[in-house]
């Protein structure tokens, strides 16, 4: 594919050659941490692409770690949807696979050590209370009246948490940090909750889970990982992940990098909003290709190489900014003109008899790509009855309608010269047979008389052609920034899906799932990997020719 051979250079690329250079580290060691909480989205793509590829040119390692101390809200689907996302996208990870909850047995030991030298401590405050005590950005907080417990009581509390004698909500472990910090983080965080919930790892061995903060650095040190990248909304939280560290007995210190995340125009790229989605039955399924997620793009037709070259080509930056749509499909457009096969598919067909082809079917022989005779031809079935497109036919029209016209003549793609002589329609008005002749002295050639005919038009042949059913994807929101609207549910795009019934040449008929072909003058297309099948064919539309987003006036 035309993946640009360069390596991408960002400020945290730059970070690790200062620490190379410096020695301050001999090797690097990333990792993507993902929630167990919903499917990868293309936000996701970036920050894979970011660690695994920094891993990848520097020699180093990259883990993939679930970051699962959420047990409700995770399930084991995503942990394997995880993976193979991963890999798709052409990574392989180092190791074995790791699990926060790998860690449980460490991060409470850890929690202990902070209980002994004084620095945590069992709170009894209701969440309420808690989110009142905890003050504003202008305002400190209070003290909450447990904050002083003992050492002895504290421990005893906390066993008692972890032995399931405490029910949800009514006692949490806090970090004793600084009730009027400026950064709300670190206002006594809550570090471990409890939670009667059976966990996708670790079954019903614990009642007691670590939050996010106090998990990710140690997980981090111990997996020996030298530069822990997120994205910026952590960025007051890097001093709580520090604050850990610094105060528990383990002996590497991560460091924590930001960068701003991968907003995309006209989506959502929230987990929770993505998972409404698809509860609520508003797309069909996580894998839906009008779906921004890895496993969307992907049934949608995207390559993994189209989607590493969008982020090597958007960047890793600290400046928040919103993509517009047209630079992902630009990535999948330069990759599929190169390397996609050409076939001829009719999406809403109208009947073409040539009166003066007698005979029996006749098979052409097509090239396969237009610049690339490697790719080879292929053979395609010409017959008395085609179809051709409704919209390539108009009884009458200027001279820059450039197909077929009522007494006038167009070429069929990689076959002979027509010409249109009557119509035949129903009792609508519908255009239901246009009744042409054929010139056979056109195949591959100009008229010999010297006649130019300008205008070239796809068809396949009626007698082999074969009925498919093709799926037409527009953006999902009408908004660019559905995000931001009240509710994100009412600016959905009701005509985000089209569905229609073509016929593919039948070359189309052994296409493998998500193998794209360009449907010649329509767009690049691929068969559906969940529902086609020999006897009900299925193409998605990937992406058209054309940038059809472009905007007016541009
Ligand atoms: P959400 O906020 O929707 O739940 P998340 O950020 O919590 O998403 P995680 O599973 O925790 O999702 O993300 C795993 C990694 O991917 C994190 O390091 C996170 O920063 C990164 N990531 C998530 N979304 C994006 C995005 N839009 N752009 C870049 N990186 C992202
Ligand atoms: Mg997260």
């Amino acid at each position: 594919m035309s993946e640009s051979e360069a390596r991408p250079t960002n400020f945290i690329r730059q970070i690790i050659d200062t620490d190379l250079a410096s020695g301050k580290h001999t090797s690097i060691h990333t990792r993507f941490p993902p929630e167990p909480n919903g499917y990868l989205h293309i936000g996701h793509a970036k920050s894979i692409c970011l660690n695994f590829g920094i891993a990848q040119d520097y020699q180093g390692q990259c883990n993939l770690r679930f970051d699962d101390t959420n047990p409700e809200k995770e399930d084991i689907e995503y942990v394997e949807s995880i993976k193979n996302d991963v890999n798709w996208l052409g990574f392989e990870w180092s190791g074995e696979i790791c699990y926060s909850s790998n860690y449980f047995d460490q991060l409470h030991g850890f929690a202990i050590e902070l209980i002994n030298k004084g620095l945590a401590y069992v709170d009894e405050l209701s969440p309420e209370q808690m989110r009142e005590y905890r003050g504003t950005l202008t305002q400190a907080g209070k003290h909450s009246p447990y904050r002083d417990r003992s050492v002895e009581e504290n421990l005893a509390l906390f066993e008692k948490m972890k032995n399931g004698e405490v029910e949800e909500g009514k006692m949490c472990l806090r970090a004793k940090i600084d009730m009027a910090s400026p950064f709300m983080v670190m206002r006594d965080p809550v570090i471990y909750r409890v939670r009667f919930a059976n966990h996708h790892q670790t079954g019903d061995k614990w009642c007691i889970y670590p939050m996010y903060d106090f998990t990710h650095c140690i997980s981090d040190a111990l997996e020996g990982i030298t530069h822990s990248i997120c994205t910026l909304e952590f960025m007051d939280n890097r001093r709580l992940y520090d604050w850990v560290l610094e105060n528990i007995t383990i002996d590497c210190t991560p460091h924590q990098y930001e960068f701003s995340r991968l907003n995309l125009e006209y989506t959502v790229m929230s987990k929770r909003k993505l998972n409404q989605l698809v509860t609520d039955k508003l797309v069909n399924g996580w894998d839906d290709p009008r779906m921004p997620t890895i496993s969307g793009l992907r049934r949608r037709g995207f390559t993994p190489g189209s989607m590493r070259e969008f982020c090597k080509r958007i960047g890793v930056t600290k400046q928040d900014n919103t993509i517009e749509i047209s630079s992902l499909e630009s990535c999948i457009r330069d990759d599929l003109n190169e390397n996609a096969s050409r076939a001829m598919a009719v999406l809403d067909p109208v009947k073409v008899v040539i009166e003066n082809f007698d005979g029996e079917t006749e098979t052409l022989m097509v090239a396969n790509h237009p610049n690339k005779p490697e790719m080879g031809t292929r053979e395609v079935p010409f017959s008395r009855e085609l179809y051709i497109e409704g919209e390539d036919f108009r009884e009458e029209a200027n001279k820059k309608y450039k197909r077929l016209v009522l007494g006038k003549e167009v070429r069929l793609r990689g076959a002979y010269v027509i010409q249109a002589e009557r119509i035949e329609k129903d009792a609508e008005g519908n255009i239901t047979t246009i009744y042409c002749t054929y010139d056979k002295d056109t195949l591959g050639k100009n008229p010999a008389d010297g006649r130019k005919v300008k205008g070239v038009i796809h068809w396949v042949s009626a007698e082999a052609g074969i009925a498919a059913e093709i799926r037409l994807y527009d953006r999902l929101f009408t908004v660019p920034n559905p995000g931001a609207a009240d509710d994100f549910v009412s600016v959905i795009n009701p005509e985000s899906l089209t569905v229609l019934h073509g016929f593919i040449e039948p070359s189309l008929v052994t296409a493998e799932a998500e193998k794209a072909y360009q449907f010649e003058r329509i767009g690049y297309f691929c068969a559906d990997n969940k529902d086609s099948s020999a006897d009900h064919l299925v193409f998605n539309r990937t992406v058209g020719l054309r940038d059809t987003w472009a905007k007016i006036g541009d």
